[in-house]
């Protein structure tokens, strides 16, 4: 069995991973729009067809907006938890109820040859997950959007061979930057986003036998530059002892547009 992964985009401005086998063909949000997830499937030689099923993380727009749009147009079944699907943002539209499944936190969702495991995510959004997706050999996991590391999240990341993790902000751009205090202190808050030295320092301490490939993810255009994330982590996950191109490999995922594609 073949898993693929990819990111189609990644920032704080839309978000939406592909994960793959040859048999299943799984989204994980659709954060843009449905013409820019095309776009992104067309360069894994995709089209909106071939996708089985959109897993969705949260209600935030960067999660969120291109999933009805999709699952109209392809009839295509959407996963959320229950907090999300109430909160959905009007841009979603109307979704066929035989296409609004349900999942839910530490409950595993088999899917065809996958199995999909939620986990809950300290972030300020009505019920958020994230998602490790367990194939027969290997397992990815997609946590981005918290504003902490909870024992739940690193016991969900553990094992993993590929990990897109949040690298949402530097703290020193964030806190001088042009955001309002309510904003910097919403991001900086336990329900917030990961800051590059909080992904760095988890990194330095997770670094098992079976990771493999890590993606730094859901970058901030305004607070984060992708050599600054890449430099930080890689420097603090280096003075843990611990080598980036040894134990396992390290890239920034590009906002948008699929840049690389791990097959395990
Ligand atoms: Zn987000
Ligand atoms: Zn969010």
């Amino acid at each position: 069995m073949r898993l693929r992964f990819a990111t189609i985009a990644s920032s704080s401005g839309g978000n939406c991973v592909y994960i793959g086998t040859e048999n299943t063909n799984i989204l994980i949000d659709a954060g843009l729009s449905g013409k820019r997830v095309e776009d992104g499937l067309a360069q894994l030689e995709l089209t909106g067809k071939d996708i089985d099923a959109i897993f969705v993380t949260h209600e935030h727009s960067d999660h969120a907006d291109g999933i009805g749009i999709l699952s109209r147009r392809y009839d295509i079944p959407v996963y959320a938890t229950e907090g999300t699907w109430d909160n959905m943002p009007s841009k979603v539209g109307e979704i066929r109820p035989r296409n609004r499944r349900t999942v839910y936190a530490d409950e595993n969702c088999i899917f065809n040859d996958l199995c999909i495991h939620p986990f809950e995510i300290p972030h300020d959004a009505a019920e958020p997950v994230g998602y490790s997706i367990i194939g027969e050999k290997h397992k990815i996991t997609v946590a981005t959007d918290m504003g902490h590391i909870t024992e739940t999240v690193k016991e969900n990341i553990k094992g993993s061979s590929v990990l897109l993790l949040e690298s949402n902000h530097d703290v020193d751009m964030l806190k001088k930057g042009p955001y309002s205090y309510t904003l910097k202190q919403r991001i900086l808050s336990d329900t917030g986003h990961l800051s590059n030295n909080v992904a760095g320092s988890f990194l330095s301490r997770i670094a098992d036998s079976r990771l493999k490939y890590v993606f730094l993810g859901h970058l901030s255009k305004e607070n984060n530059t992708p050599r600054l994330a890449f430099d930080t982590v890689k420097d603090i996950v280096s003075e843990s002892g611990a080598e980036i191109g040894g134990d396992f490999d390290m890239w920034v995922a590009a906002p948008y547009g699929v840049k690389r594609s791990i097959e395990l």
